[in-house]
């Protein structure tokens, strides 16, 4: 691992370099002061997804869900768990695909929930359907 880490802000989207020592010290960011890496998953609009994915070198593992979706509400439980237990290792973050219908078309989401894990930016892989927290860690490993 390099001696830092680019992580965006949930909150200004600022792309914060953390000290890769510190990432699982709860870095805040240096712009507006929000937590970068608390261990929860973010909730990202429409017009952040992007500049988020593009500035976090971290892996993002990004749920595409919607509020009437069964599946997706029992999931949600086991992803915020996920996202606890991999805080230091990759960023979860949930898009409201109600709210964010550019979005999921862009990404030819037909099936909620669906998970995209990013590397450096880049689509690695994607699943449907709905995972437990354990699921959910061995999927991104
Ligand atoms: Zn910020």
């Amino acid at each position: 691992m390099s001696e830092f880490v680019q992580v965006a802000c949930p909150a200004c989207l600022a792309p914060n370099r953390v000290p890769a020592v510190r990432v699982a010290e709860d870095p805040k960011c240096g712009k507006c002061g929000a937590a970068l890496l608390d261990g929860a998953p973010a909730e990202l609009r429409e017009d952040q997804f992007e500049s988020f994915v593009a500035r976090t070198e971290l892996p993002v593992l990004a749920d595409f869900w919607a509020p009437w979706c069964g599946p997706c509400r029992a999931m949600a439980p086991h992803f915020e768990r996920a996202a606890q237990q991999l805080k230091d290792q990759v960023r979860l973050v949930k898009v409201n695909t109600e709210d964010a219908p550019g979005l999921a078309a862009r990404y030819g989401i037909r099936a909620i929930p669906t998970l995209v894990l990013f590397r450096n930016g880049v689509e690695a892989k994607r699943t449907s359907g709905a995972l437990d927290a354990g699921a959910l860690t061995r999927w991104v490993a």
